[in-house]
């Protein structure tokens, strides 16, 4: 039924995943946390284990196997990387440690070059703390300011209040694709269209939206896009920040150092080509060639097959979790990601997660590094369950049961 479903077969897909077949206080887990980090493929592991053990070796400066090797899986990353964010060229896919370094990057050369006294930065009330963070700290460095979109009950976004705060002041809209807290998949179509006719650039902030959607950067004309490899079953520790080759090329290095040159002379520095102008040092080899196993491993199970397969959990879960007295869903529309949270009546959100941890099922709870929009809501926190490929409707029946234990015990 759910091999149908899905256009894959989940049960085999879980075998493809050693840390699936663990058993947590007796049973297996179920790991409902997949918008913190998703669980690896047998695949991504092995393309770590390949590279240390077969052919370990600096980039871009041997001449030797080896270091060609390395180079030629590493530059092949960025191919794929390119390709799945549909991106125009290579140059203008940077590697980063994620997206939280993509953002910052941006933040720290585009944003000292071009942010001035007065000027205005705008975010959404829905944005990670990523998204706020660096630009809060820009804006103080520059005496700009920070404008936030607001949102409905529901968490949307207000597009008229957005329309609203553009004038020639707005020189940046930093917005998040999809929320990692209530899963809303942001207008980012219209706010990039609308930022970009009031003259200001556009970064997405896709940590959450990169696995989900078909992500056209091009398309969607956005400036700046950022997203990290964990999230999308590769490795931590590595991502991309995608930018458009005209910004890119005029805005200054973000580290110093090696590979990031030219040319050197104790007097002045010739900067490299894009995209090593901002890749300084020996970067994360290994996982940076793995990430292209991730992406290779979502196109062959296809992303529309994932989607079909992640919504029907959703629309499970959340008639589910809705019918539980007491528990309200947050952020409950059409359009989102598969990731649901909800606050239980008179339970705080710690409680429900250590009761649903001893059952074996593992959710996250607390702010989700939103706590801007916790406080919006009117709420300390939430539990959210978030869902992946290998996520079946039996785990979910799990969560249920173990939500209506747990709530009994506390209630
Ligand atoms: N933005 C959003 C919406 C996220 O969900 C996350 C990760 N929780 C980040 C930014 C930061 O990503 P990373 O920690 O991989 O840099």
């Amino acid at each position: 039924m759910e091999a149908i479903r899905a256009g894959y077969d989940v049960y085999e897909l879980r075998k493809q995943f050693p840390v699936l077949q663990r058993e947590l206080k007796g049973k297996p887990l179920v790991y409902f946390d997949n918008a913190a980090t998703s669980q690896k493929p047998k695949v991504v592991i092995d393309a770590l284990v390949d590279y240390y053990s077969n052919y370990n070796a600096n980039i871009h400066r041997g001449i030797h196997t080896l270091a060609e090797e390395a180079t030629a899986a590493y530059e092949a990353s960025r191919e794929a990387c390119r390709a799945f964010i549909g991106a125009a060229s290579t140059d203008e896919v940077i590697f980063t440690r994620g997206t939280t370094e993509g953002i910052n990057l941006v933040s720290h050369t585009w944003g000292r070059q071009h942010i001035k006294a007065g000027d205005e930065i705008v975010i959404s009330t829905l944005e990670h703390h990523s998204n706020i963070v660096p630009w809060q700290m820009l804006a103080e460095e520059k005496g700009a300011s920070l404008k936030v979109i607001p949102i409905n009950d529901k968490g949307e976004i207000l597009l008229d209040e957005f329309y609203k705060l553009l004038s020639s002041r707005t020189k940046l809209v930093s917005i998040v694709h999809a929320s990692n807290s209530l899963g809303i998949i942001n207008p980012v179509k219209q706010i990039i269209d609308a930022a970009h006719q009031a003259g200001a650039v556009v970064m997405l902030d896709g940590a959450q939206s990169t696995v989900h959607l078909d992500i056209n950067v091009v398309e969607l004309d956005c400036d700046f896009f950022a997203f990290s490899s964990h999230k999308l079953y590769g490795p931590t520790g590595v991502g991309v920040l995608y930018g458009k080759r005209e910004l890119l090329e005029a805005m200054p290095p973000f580290h110093g150092g090696g590979e990031m040159i030219k040319e050197v002379t104790f007097e002045k520095t010739v900067y490299n080509d894009l995209p090593y102008k901002f890749e300084a040092g020996t970067p994360n080899i290994a996982d940076t060639i793995a990430m292209k196993t991730a992406i290779d491993f979502i196109n062959e199970l296809g992303k529309d097959n994932i989607r079909r397969h992640e919504h029907a959990l959703l629309q499970y879960g959340t008639e589910l979790l809705k019918n539980i007295p007491g528990v309200r869903v947050m952020g409950d529309v059409e359009n989102k990601v598969s990731v649901i949270s909800f606050v239980v009546e008179g339970i705080h959100p710690q409680d429900l997660g250590v009761l649903l941890d001893n059952q074996g099922i593992a959710v996250r709870t607390g702010s989700h590094c939103t706590m801007p929009l916790m406080q919006c809501l009117n709420i300390t926190g939430t539990t959210r369950a978030s869902f992946a490929a290998y996520n079946t409707f039996e785990e979910i029946d799990r969560l249920v049961k173990g939500l209506d234990k747990a709530i009994k015990m506390l209630s």
